[in-house]
């Protein structure tokens, strides 16, 4: 069912230039990226997901016509979401992965020589093998790390199913629309609180504190109901819109802001290094304002 043509959001400009456009328009902003070439597009029973390469961020994933992880700056946020979990837990093994087709995080996950096993908990095939295809610089090449196990399924039945199975649970998923939507729901995290073990720690991303701060105090109201440490921190990825991006943390026990950044892996990082992880917790008034709504 390939297919080149129609990628969702694509465009040929007046001097035959193309171009990717997001499909949300945001207090009248909208992203439009140059796109030099097309290099995949299958529609699976989920999403369209394509791959592109554009002219300044290079191989970029497109799921429905939104940029999910580009070649230039998909580190930025693999290593945000993975390292201050897997550092503030002293001793993670057991690690799972809702979403993240891209890979990315699992393979920032095996760099802990603690972790035994990551359960990659994807709901469709298709963004793993076209990452693994077409993107090597997110999803790494050759054969996948021993430790990581694919499921392809919806997150929400897997974590079901799941009691004390975890130290450390991420939450890579795409926007809250189609099938990632019930990833932002109460009875989600309800199930992924009895699927941590007593010290567990969950964290998800939690979109953009400028065009979707009712996303980021949601979460962060619905998680301090079911945690006794939440904690909101930033990251800036040039490619998402807004430039600034949040993450949610919540643990049963450790708290990043007494604990982690000695245990931080920094090899190879090209983004969080100690000082990251202890300044990243740091946050804008505003930001703050929004997470003291009720
Ligand atoms: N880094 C990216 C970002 O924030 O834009 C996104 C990471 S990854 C590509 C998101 C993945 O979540 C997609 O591959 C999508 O198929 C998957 N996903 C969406 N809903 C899901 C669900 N209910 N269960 C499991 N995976 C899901």
């Amino acid at each position: 069912m390939e297919n080149k043509e129609g990628i969702i959001g694509m465009y040929t400009a007046a001097d035959g230039t193309q171009w990717l456009s997001d499909p949300e328009e945001r207090f009248g902003f909208r992203a439009n990226w140059k796109v030099n070439r097309i290099l995949h597009r299958v529609v699976s029973d989920y999403q369209e997901v394509a791959v592109v390469e554009t002219e300044g961020f290079g191989k970029t994933l497109v799921l429905d016509g939104i940029v999910q992880t580009t070649e230039k700056d998909g580190f930025i946020y693999n290593e945000m979401i993975i390292h201050i979990p897997l550092a503030t837990h002293p001793r993670p093994s057991d690690v799972c992965i809702i979403g993240g087709g891209d890979c990315g995080a699992a393979r920032e996950a095996v760099k802990y020589p603690s972790v035994r096993n990551v359960d990659m908990v994807e709901i469709d095939p298709e963004v793993v093998k076209a990452s693994r295809k077409y993107l090597p610089e997110v999803a790494g090449s050759g054969e996948p790390d021993p430790r990581i196990r694919f499921h392809y399924e919806d997150g929400t039945a897997f974590i079901r199913r799941r009691r004390d199975a975890y130290d450390v649970l991420v939450v890579d998923s795409s926007d809250p629309v189609g099938p990632a939507k019930v990833l932002f729901e109460r009875p989600f995290y309800e199930d992924v609180h009895r699927s941590l073990k007593e010290d567990g720690i969950m964290v998800c991303q939690s979109e953009s504190p400028v065009f979707h701060p009712d996303v980021l105090s949601s979460v962060h109201r619905t998680l301090k109901d079911l945690f006794p440490v939440v904690r909101t921190y930033l990251a800036a990825i040039p490619t998402y819109p807004g430039g600034v991006w949040s993450f949610t943390l919540a643990s049963k026990k450790h708290d990043p802001l007494l604990e982690g950044s000695e245990r931080l892996q920094e090899d190879g990082n090209r983004y969080v290094n100690r000082d990251l992880f202890e300044s990243c917790f740091r946050l804008p008034v505003y930001v703050k304002e929004r997470l003291q709504k009720r």
